[in-house]
């Protein structure tokens, strides 16, 4: 069975598809979105913590009802337990339901004219520029689409990137997530908690995020080597530090579990236009190297995309594409490369070392330059001001030097 032509068919509707779907929509291209499962929004794969900035993102009032929190301030706690209470006078970060979110953004989509196909899962690209056609596999059976530009949100799933050729983002992060129902509870609602060292979550961090009325959170875990993530998350919840945090008094903390999710974050961005075909969010590595926060990034993108197409005028083919590759690595991407050095800390750095860095904060006027310039998702460029106004901070731990160095200059 074959569908009609479209200027462009996108694959993927999760927040990025979706956005960029609405955006180029707005500016008169007629758009097929075909997304593998039969419902938007589900499987969660997400902590749902987003920057603040993504309300002033043109057409977020499609997000609305997803907000849960807002968020002003971080304890950060280092293996040792000394905490670092992070306060802005602003608000940094929303905690969204990310289902809610990604219906919202679809909805959005489909009142604009843009045809999702759902439940159907894309197996097959074929073509070249200005003349594809997209194969994929859905109850009903196999069809396609003919489309003059693919663009692929198709998240982490590498393998039809692997089998057109495509370049990899360097690295998987495996995470998992849970929302649980805590009591008693007496944590501050508009704070988030984040949770290091090699017991809980080695080479990444743990996290709390409340989740809309009070006792309820988002718990979770990214690691780098993965492991027994089940186990991992099993011990989080367990632990001194999230049991104090959830309530400073000492108190029996009861937990109670209400979903679970395992996914990855790809980090490490690739060039996003191979082939003729552009990438976008996760299949692009556009998430932070240092948070595994990847849903402003390719919002922005999106956003990005528009712009370069209005730019060349020549509709959205190879030379708005090109342009866009251009000014994204000019830009936020070059964010993006150079916080892979602060991941590469991430990994790397020791217990003891995670200790020292926080309690040094702790007693530095630098802390009053985060809490005012703090920005979720531009972590160089905040450790960069930091270091710049503390340079004792950038040669605390000798061996990493060196690359903070050439990060610095690059
Ligand atoms: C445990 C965990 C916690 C996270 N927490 C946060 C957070 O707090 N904040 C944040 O910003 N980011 C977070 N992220 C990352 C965030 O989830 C991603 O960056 C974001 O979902 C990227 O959006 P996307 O649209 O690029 O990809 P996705 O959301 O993965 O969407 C891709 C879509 O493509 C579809 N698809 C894939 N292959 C095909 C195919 N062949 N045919 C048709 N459809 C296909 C999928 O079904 C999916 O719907 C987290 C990730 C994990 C794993």
């Amino acid at each position: 069975m074959a569908r009609p032509s479209y200027d462009l068919a996108i694959v993927g509707a999760g927040p990025i598809g979706s956005y960029t779907s609405i955006l180029l929509r707005r500016m008169g291209f007629s758009i097929a979105l075909i997304e593998e499962h039969p419902q938007i929004g589900r499987p969660v794969q997400c902590a749902g913590l987003v920057n603040a900035g993504i309300v002033s993102l043109p057409e977020m009032g499609a997000i609305e009802g997803s907000i849960l929190n807002r968020i002003r301030g971080a304890d950060l706690f280092s293996p040792n337990g000394t905490r670092l209470e992070l306060r802005a006078r602003t608000e940094k970060a929303l905690s969204i339901d990310r289902a809610a979110f990604d219906t919202g953004l679809a909805r959005r989509a489909t009142d604009l004219g843009v045809d999702i196909l759902l439940g159907r899962k894309v197996n097959t690209v074929a073509g070249s520029h200005g003349r594809w056609t997209v194969g994929s596999i859905g109850i009903d059976g196999a069809s396609h689409v003919k489309a003059g530009s693919i663009i692929l949100c198709d998240g982490s799933d590498h393998h039809l990137r692997r089998d057109l050729g495509l370049t990899a983002p360097l690295e998987f992060i495996p995470g998992i997530s849970c929302e649980v129902q805590v009591d008693p509870a007496s944590y501050d609602d508009g704070n988030v908690a984040i949770f290091t060292g090699k017991d809980i979550a080695p080479g990444f961090f743990a996290w709390a995020i409340p989740a809309g009325e009070m006792g309820r959170l988002k718990l979770g875990l990214c690691a780098s080597n993965g492991g027994d993530l089940r186990h991992r998350l099993r011990r989080f919840l367990g632990s001194d530090a999230l049991r104090s945090w959830i309530d400073p008094e000492g108190g029996r903390v009861r937990i109670g579990e209400l979903s679970l999710t395992i996914g990855n974050v790809p980090i490490g961005p690739v060039g996003p236009y191979q082939r003729g075909i552009l990438l976008l969010g996760d299949a692009a590595g556009m998430a932070k190297p240092t948070s595994g926060g990847g849903i402003y990034p390719g919002l922005l993108a999106a956003c990005h995309l528009a712009r370069s197409i209005e730019a060349t005028g020549e509709g959205a083919g190879d030379a708005a594409f090109s342009r866009f590759t251009r000014s994204w690595k000019r830009g936020y991407g070059r964010e993006l490369r150079r916080s892979m050095m602060l991941r590469r800390i991430v990994g790397e750095i020791e217990d003891h070392e995670i200790d020292l860095v926080l309690q040094k904060l702790r007693d530095s006027d630098v802390l009053d330059y985060i809490n005012e310039n703090g920005d979720i998702d531009r972590p160089f460029t905040l450790a960069a001001g930091a270091f710049s106004r503390d340079p004792s901070l950038a040669r605390m731990i000798p061996r990493f030097l060196p690359m903070i160095v050439r990060a610095l200059g690059s």
